[in-house]
Parts: C-alpha cells; sequence; structure tokens
C-alpha cells in the first residue's frame, strides 16, 4: 500500500520544505552560539532574534514579548506555574475549562497539590465555554484564567475575545493555549487582551520541540529554566537556532497563505462531514459546525470502537485518530467528548479527522467511501447493533 492519506495534522504536521531548507545552514554553516561575542556568532544571533521580529509581528506583540521554548507542553507549564508562583501572594485561585490539552490540565492537578485551587469550567454540548459559569467563578483570590484558543480534538474555537474582556475586567491575568489556533486562524493580542499564550512549531509544519510563549511586557513572572542568561534570564539554554529559524519561517509562510489555506481546507472539512453525515446512520458531529478550525472534522459513530476503526482505515493507508486514549494504554474515554455530554460508549466510538492545504477532494472522497465501508463492517459483528435493529425492526 503505497498511498498515504495523512488525516492527523492535529497531532503534528509535514514541515514545509522551505522551512527546512531555511534551517539547514543553521546545522553546518552558521553554528555558532548566539550568545557568543565574535563575529561568526552575530549570523546566528540575527536569525533568532529576526525570527522573534516575524512571531512578535504575526501576534501584534512586541519582540521583546516573545520567548523561544522547547515547545507548547513547556510554554503552557511555564504561563501557568510561573503565575502561580509570581502571584501567591495575591491568591491562590485558577480558572481553566474542562476541555484543555493535559499540558493545562495536568499543570493546574499539579498546582493544587501545592496549594492552590483550580475551577474547571464547563462546556456546552459544542464544546465552547459557559460564559455564566466562567463569571461566577471569579473570586478575589483568582490570579489566571487559562482557556485554551481552539480545541484539539473537536476544533471549537473558543470566545477568546469575551474571555479577554472579562479577566482584564477583573485584574486576572488572561493564559490562552493557541497551540491549535496559532498559524489557522487570525490572532492579535492587544485586540483580544491576552497576556500570555502558547504555541508550536511542528502543529504548524515547522519543525519539532521548539515552542514560543508570549509573555505581556507588563507582567512580571519569573524564570522558568534556570541557568544562563538566554532569553532574557527567563528561559535558560543555548538556542535551539535551527528550531527557532524553522519557527519563523513557518509563521512567515502561515501568515502569507492563512487565508487562502483556510478557505481551501473549509471546503474539504464540509464536503467530509456532510459525505460521512449523509452516508452513515447514527452519527454525529463532535464541536461547533461553524466556530471551527478550518482543518478539523470529529464525528461519534454508535455501537463502533474508535479504535477498530483506525485498525481498518490504516489499513487502506488513512492516518486517522480517535476519541480515546486506548492508545496510551488507558481505556479512558477523551475527557473533551465526556465534558461535551457524550456517554462514555458514544465517545468510544468517535473519529478524528484533521486535514491540510495537502489534503484533495479525492483523498475526501476515498475517506468518505472507507469509512462508510468500515462503519457497515464493523456494525455488521457489533450484537449491540444487531440488538438495536432488532428492536427498531
Ligand atoms: C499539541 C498540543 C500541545 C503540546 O504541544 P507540544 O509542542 O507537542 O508540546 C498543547 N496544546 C495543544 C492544544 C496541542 O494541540
Amino acid at each position: 500500500m503505497s498511498r498515504l492519506i495523512y488525516l492527523d495534522n492535529a497531532a503534528t504536521t509535514k514541515v514545509y520544505p522551505e522551512v527546512f531548507e531555511a534551517m539547514k545552514p543553521y546545522f553546518t554553516e552558521c553554528y555558532g552560539n548566539p550568545s557568543s561575542v565574535y563575529g561568526f556568532a552575530s549570523k546566528s544571533k540575527k536569525a533568532v532574534e529576526d525570527a522573534r521580529e516575524t512571531v512578535a509581528k504575526f501576534l501584534g506583540a512586541k519582540a521583546s514579548e516573545i520567548y523561544f521554548t522547547g515547545g507548547g507542553s513547556e510554554s503552557d507549564n511555564w504561563a501557568i506555574k510561573a503565575v502561580a508562583e509570581a502571584r501567591k501572594d495575591q491568591g491562590n485561585h485558577i480558572i481553566t475549562s474542562k476541555i484543555e490539552h493535559h499540558a493545562v490540565l495536568h499543570t493546574c492537578e499539579y498546582l493544587e497539590k501545592h496549594g492552590f485551587e483550580v475551577t474547571y469550567v464547563d462546556v456546552d454540548e459544542n464544546g465552547v465555554i459557559r460564559l455564566d459559569e466562567l463569571k461566577a467563578a471569579i473570586r478575589p483570590t483568582t490570579i489566571l484564567i487559562s482557556v485554551m484558543f481552539a480545541n484539539n480534538e473537536i476544533g471549537t474555537i473558543e470566545p477568546v475575545k469575551e474571555i479577554g474582556e472579562i479577566a482584564r475586567e477583573h485584574g486576572i491575568l488572561f493564559h490562552t493555549d493557541a497551540v491549535q489556533a496559532y498559524g489557522h486562524i487570525p490572532i492579535n493580542v492587544e485586540e483580544l487582551q491576552i497576556d500570555l499564550l502558547s504555541a508550536s512549531g511542528h502543529k504548524i509544519n515547522g519543525p519539532k520541540g521548539i515552542g514560543i510563549l508570549y509573555l505581556r511586557n507588563s507582567v512580571k513572572l519569573g524564570a522558568f529554566i534556570h541557568g544562563g542568561a538566554q532569553e532574557r534570564n527567563r528561559r535558560a539554554g543555548t538556542h535551539n537556532v535551527p528550531g527557532i529559524v524553522g519557527f519563523g519561517k513557518a509563521t512567515e509562510i502561515g501568515a502569507e497563505t492563512m487565508e487562502k489555506r483556510a478557505a481551501y481546507e473549509i471546503a474539504l472539512r464540509d464536503r467530509l462531514i456532510e459525505g460521512i453525515l449523509e452516508r452513515v446512520p447514527h452519527a454525529r458531529l463532535n464541536g461547533h459546525r461553524t466556530e471551527r478550525l478550518p482543518n478539523n472534522v470529529n464525528i461519534s459513530f454508535e455501537f463502533i470502537e474508535g479504535e477498530s476503526m483506525l485498525i481498518l482505515l490504516d489499513q487502506q493507508g488513512v492516518c486517522a485518530s480517535s476519541g480515546s486514549a486506548c492508545t496510551s494504554g488507558s481505556l479512558d474515554p477523551s475527557h473533551v467528548l465526556l465534558a461535551i455530554g457524550l456517554p462514555h460508549e458514544k465517545a468510544h466510538g468517535s473519529l478524528r479527522l484533521t486535514l491540510s492545504e495537502e489534503t484533495t477532494r479525492e483523498d475526501v472522497d476515498f475517506v468518505v467511501e472507507q469509512v462508510v465501508k468500515i462503519v457497515e463492517r464493523l456494525r455488521s459483528m457489533s450484537p449491540l447493533y444487531d440488538d438495536y435493529c432488532k428492536n427498531h425492526a
């Protein structure tokens, strides 16, 4: 089977050839340490600062507000732990949502073991945070609101502008995990009143192991990695120059192509959603129908195990992902699907397909065809489906 249809771009993406080309010289030719003083290193230093400038411009921020990190998880950890530490005299309460990435949720759970209190706000059936609950959760001791920009499983885009307003009104810092949104939808940290923002290279056709934290200049936080003076004394460690260059180039291309790419992906996304929902009974779309990432499709199929679908799709050369964490050795269904109100069995029968600009109409039609066949085949072997049919005959 030589044909590969990669529909797992929320998990990671292919490095753009232009990004790879831009990175190459910084491995073999311009390998100087940007912190060194001699002329040879100044090229590396300039490359780092150029990338920082590109990222800042893209976010509507200042270059001095961009910190390079080892990825999205590190940025989330840094943002939340550093705010907790810096503001612990003002309060010990953090507000987040039930559908955050584990990099946020597990960090909050860690802080709960260290004297902090966390409110996990509910989302509605489309995965949109309940703003009334968010407001009601605010206490005099609330120091941070951390709500993701867009969800990695169901693609729902959160009302970030409203959250920014609420946070600012109450003098609470606002962090957003924008790993899935960055490079896909417009973000302006000033307009949206965001104080801290995380993004990651490998989700935007850049390299793995590089990310950024946007940190508003007026917010004073401590160092996250202690050591050298890199990143204004806040994130020690020799700069990952090729990674940073790659992140900058991926941002530049992302910014240039965003509008066209989104329109292209939305058309295919909707073709895929409609194709499946029209032909497969007992299936439903998870996530908001329109306030949704351009490349995300997430559908639940009753009477089916998502894992079985993944294996059968893989046999057809289709890379996809499911709504449960069985692959990681646990049988827990996704916390995101449970939070939007799916019962366990429906959460288990979910399929996530995330497109890219390389996805074609032919790919989409092939995948619809395969999904129809696979669902029929799995249901024909399902005693639950058999019972259902007997009861509804
Ligand atoms: C992928 C992802 C992360 C983690 O980013 P890494 O760079 O892989 O550490 C965090 N949050 C969201 C929403 C993600 O999709």
